[in-house]
């Protein structure tokens, strides 16, 4: 608890069919994982890796990947869908029965079980997160939001270059939680960029 640092892990490798290898260019700091790293959210364990929204490029696709082909620029979110059961079939991509490997624990905290997320706790499914050069997207797809908000955003009538005050490689990042947590020097998010 309140321990972050910056370590040599094993690089991820396909696992499932449906899995893709994605490259971060990017990711962000965000508020939940400052419950994370405080011991909020129980289910925590040591060299458990943050982060749960990031953009990259697609370096190794599954033999069932269909949508995504090694090169692509990818925005992912935090939940992870399975694109098949009831939930994601209705676009309720957050509460997809298949992504979270220990809905238990989720049902006990919240009454209801959520998908997995990257990055977020065993009780979310203990999927390893984004802060790092390279993450399993495990069973990816496009969800809810990103098709429309990606429009909006080629269209201009989105912007979002305000929020990231601030940018920092991968080795500063437990140095950028910090400036996150405490909103130092108007820290409203600072953006992880490994190859930075
Ligand atoms: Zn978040
Ligand atoms: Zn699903």
């Amino acid at each position: 608890m309140n321990k972050l640092s910056v370590e040599r892990v094993p690089e991820p490798e396909l696992r499932n069919e449906q899995d893709i290898i994605v490259r971060l260019i990017a990711g962000t700091t965000c508020g939940s994982d400052l419950h994370l790293i405080g011991g909020h959210i129980p289910a925590m364990r040591a060299g458990d890796v943050i982060g749960h929204e990031f953009v990259g490029e697609v370096v190794e696709t599954g033999p069932q990947v269909r949508r995504h082909k090694v090169g692509d620029r990818v925005v992912v979110c935090s939940f992870v869908g399975c694109g098949r059961c009831w939930y994601c079939a209705h676009d309720l991509w957050s509460l997809c029965d298949n992504t979270n490997t220990n809905p238990g624990i989720g049902q006990g905290l919240f009454g209801h079980e959520s998908a997995g997320i990257f990055g977020y706790s065993h009780a979310m499914g203990g999927l390893r997160g984004s802060h790092a050069e390279y993450v399993r997207g495990a069973q990816m797809h496009g969800q809810r939001y990103v098709p429309m908000l990606l429009d909006r955003l080629t269209a201009g009538e989105l912007r979002t270059s305000h929020l990231a005050t601030h940018t920092v490689s991968l080795d500063e990042a437990p140095k950028a939680y910090d400036m996150f947590k405490h909103k130092t020097d108007g820290c409203v998010r600072a953006v992880i960029r490994p190859g930075a």
